[in-house]
């Protein structure tokens, strides 16, 4: 266990570097809620960048299978320290967290934001320490956090999934409306075989949710082979052996419907990362809503496991009867 009240900044932000989703829970755990006690205990503070950057660092970590106290507690910390900095004044027209968002994935962990010291690693990005200090930027680094760790739980992220994501979308789409234009064997194989063995909660309900949309296809008389639909179901399969025992919070019918495979198609690849959940969010106005406002159709129920759990049956049994 380590002692974390008697570490130094830089000695706790080595620890942080060595935490991943793969990090045992009694090692990552203390990590993160000394970084998140010190960060909610005064989340507009002029330290909270350092806090910020941990739990960022940390997030690969939050997004698989932290302790349930711990994720409470990072998710709380991170709220609140952008509802404290988001809208401090400043002079800047862009922040660095947003310079990126057309390539930004759910690996936020993996960049240098340079959000601990206020100088980057490296030359390339933006080095203005003014700026990567900034309060709104800080804010913006927590939101991106909390986003991935728990999909839909924040708002004001930039809107806009990555480039590669949208060319997914548009790939796929020919395959569910029926005029592929790449050979959907190959990209339903390559497809199936995509999801890494720790993803986020938004990359996996993002991987059930594209096999659904795509199962009818593999199921038909279109596909020839039968390795395709057998690599579908493996994926599926093994998939829901990653769900995570987050309870279902929802109401009767609040569970999203998956009628339309198109729509379904273009919310597998949005969900994602960061920019296109904002990008979905869009849909339902988030963008121009104030947070804690009515929601009518809960968004987060598309990363809700006993959501997912009966998509992937449904997907299972399309596939079996093809
Ligand atoms: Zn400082
Ligand atoms: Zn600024
Ligand atoms: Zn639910």
């Amino acid at each position: 266990m380590i002692d974390t009240p008697h570490l130094t900044i830089a000695q706790l932000a080595d620890a942080w570097q060595h935490i991943c989703a793969a990090s045992p829970a009694d090692k990552a755990d203390p990590l993160v809620l000394d970084c998140a006690h010190r960060l909610a205990s005064d989340p507009g503070g002029e330290h909270a960048h350092v806090w910020v950057s941990g739990l960022v660092t940390m997030s690969g970590y939050l997004a698989w299978r932290p302790g349930q106290t711990a994720e409470r507690a990072a998710l709380d910390a991170l709220h609140a320290a952008a509802k404290a900095l988001a809208d401090r004044p400043c002079s800047h027209d862009s922040h660095p967290y947003e310079a990126e968002m057309d390539a930004l994935e759910d690996e936020v962990w993996a960049g240098d934001n340079g959000l601990l010291t206020g100088e980057l690693a490296s030359p390339d990005g933006d080095t203005d320490t003014g700026r990567i200090l900034c309060p709104v930027n800080v804010a913006g680094w927590a939101r991106l956090a909390a986003d991935v760790i728990a999909p839909f739980s924040v708002r004001r992220i930039p809107a806009g999934a990555p480039r590669y994501h949208h060319s997914c979308i548009r790939t796929l789409s020919g395959i569910v409306n029926d005029y592929p234009y790449c050979d959907p064997h190959d990209v339903l194989t390559d497809e199936a075989a995509c999801l890494p063995p720790q993803p986020t909660r938004g990359v996996l309900a993002g991987y059930l949710v594209t096999m659904n949309a795509t199962c009818w296809y593999a199921a038909s008389e279109r596909i020839t082979d039968p390795a395709v639909p057998a690599a579908m179901l493996k994926g599926v399969r093994a998939a829901v052996t990653l769900l995570s025992d987050h309870p279902c919070t929802h109401g009767p019918g609040e569970h999203p419907d998956t009628n339309d495979p198109d729509h379904l198609n273009r919310v597998g690849y949005l969900l994602r990362s960061p920019g296109g959940r904002a990008e979905f969010a869009e849909d339902y106005g988030w963008d121009v809503e104030d947070e804690d406002e009515y929601e009518e159709e809960p968004l987060d129920a598309w990363v809700c496991p006993a959501f997912l759990h009966d998509l992937a049956d449904e997907t299972l049994d399309a596939l079996k009867v093809g």
